[in-house]
């Protein structure tokens, strides 16, 4: 049985990302074995693919490398990074000297909830919005006209940040000191809650980032946005990190996301005079090979707005931990 084609013509859904695990799997005896590290808030599995050269042990009895990706609902070119990895080492299978040393554990789609909102409406989220308790004057997505995307409107306003492209109307570009009215701002597509008539709008309620919600140095909301109720609220953050802890094999993670174009690495917090010396050393020697095949620079996260000159804090960030 041949390995299954990775099409790049759009993301994938969660039963194609489903069916092209499952054969993927069927196709590489012996090198790939398709698991689950747990279920979801909405009750979807999450994948994860166990690979390695099993004539010369498990994954489990070899030093292993965990890669995860589209932690970040819109990040959905992170699951086809992650899939595009493990077809390559499926390829490779019995063959490669790197199998047989080494196992190689991907999750292609930590959030499979918020990357099904994602690639089913077009709609934006971070990793998941709290929508249990509405509140008033906000804004929550939803495909209005029913043509099944959830789009961009836009509303004439006369403080609003955008006006209209001269050379394309359609599309609003940055409103600048010479501009002329009309101006305009933008919301998602969706309805406004108890809207009491004004232009105050807040968009979505609580929203969390799942890359806020590890131990490590994690801050309440609103100290820091996203955070959740306490490290680990979230199940399918809570059922990576026990898959972490539960594997001591393990030498080195890599989430794949769609940032800054670049090859980010710690220190998400604080300065880099508190990390190990050794350990900056082989983290920055390891993200230059990622260099060279990017092309993108190698920065750490607290350097991440690259034309601010302040360093961020991104708290209970997964890099940290
Ligand atoms: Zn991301």
């Amino acid at each position: 049985m041949p390995l299954p084609r990775l099409q790049f013509a759009h993301f994938m859904t969660y039963d194609e990302l489903t069916a092209f695990v499952e054969e993927l799997a069927a196709s590489a005896p012996g090198v790939v074995r398709l698991r689950s590290i747990g279920d979801s808030r909405e009750g979807r599995a999450i994948h994860l693919l166990a690979i390695t050269d099993e004539s010369t042990g498990p994954a489990e009895a070899k030093p292993a490398y965990l890669v995860h990706g589209n932690i970040h609902a819109v990040e959905l070119a992170g699951t086809h990074a992650a899939l595009f990895t493990a077809r390559k080492l499926a390829a490779e299978g019995r063959k490669s000297e790197l199998l047989k040393r080494v196992g190689f554990y991907i999750v292609p789609r930590i959030n499979p909830d918020g990357a099904e909102f994602a690639v089913t409406t077009s709609g934006s989220i971070r990793s998941r919005t709290d929508r249990s308790e509405r509140a008033a004057n906000t804004l929550y997505q939803e495909d209005v006209n029913g043509d099944g995307l959830i789009l961009t409107m836009r509303l004439p306003h006369p403080n609003g940040p955008f006006v209209s492209d001269p050379k394309d109307r359609r599309l609003l570009i940055r409103r600048t000191r010479k501009s002329k009215p009309p101006f305009f701002r933008t919301l998602p597509e969706g309805m406004v809650h108890e809207w009491d008539g004004t232009d105050h709008i807040a968009v979505e309620g609580r929203s969390l980032d799942w890359n806020r919600n590890w131990s490590y140095d994690w801050r309440p909301e609103p100290e820091q946005w996203g955070a959740g109720d306490f490290p680990f609220s979230e199940p399918e953050m809570r059922a990576l990190a026990e898959f972490i802890f539960s594997r001591p094999n393990l030498f080195g993670i890599l989430g794949y996301h769609t940032g800054p174009n670049a090859v980010l690495r710690p220190p998400s917090t604080g300065s880099e005079n508190d990390l190990n010396e050794g350990d900056v050393r082989i983290m920055q020697e390891l993200a230059e090979v990622g260099a060279e095949h990017t092309g993108f620079p190698v920065i750490p996260v607290v350097k991440y707005r690259r034309d601010d000159a302040r360093d961020i804090n991104l708290r209970g960030h997964f890099h940290d931990f």
